[in-house]
């Protein structure tokens, strides 16, 4: 299957496909201290993860966190947060 991923540009990876990350993960990835790493691969291709701690909200309480709590980044970065929690994605 061929999926056509918006793509963004990294400074760190360059021109990447995009995913959705919590916040917390992104900020795990400047501090080096794993957080979790709950990832999902969307229907359109695209990935996602949240950290335990989104993980663990239901539903009501993660959308209540509003789209300030899910940010862009580059596959890359993706992938390196993976790695820092030791998970591995496929
Ligand atoms: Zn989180
Ligand atoms: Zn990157």
């Amino acid at each position: 299957m061929i999926n056509q991923v918006p793509s963004v540009t990294c400074g760190t990876h360059g021109e990447q496909p995009q995913t959705f990350v919590c916040v917390h993960i992104i900020e795990s990835l400047k501090t080096g201290d794993p957080k979790g790493f709950w990832w999902s691969r969307g229907e359109d291709g695209v990935w996602d993860a949240v950290c335990t701690d989104c993980n663990n909200l239901s539903q009501a309480e993660f959308d209540a966190l509003g789209a300030d709590n899910i940010k862009v980044v580059c596959l890359g970065c993706y992938e390196d947060a993976a790695a820092l929690n030791e998970v591995e994605i496929d």
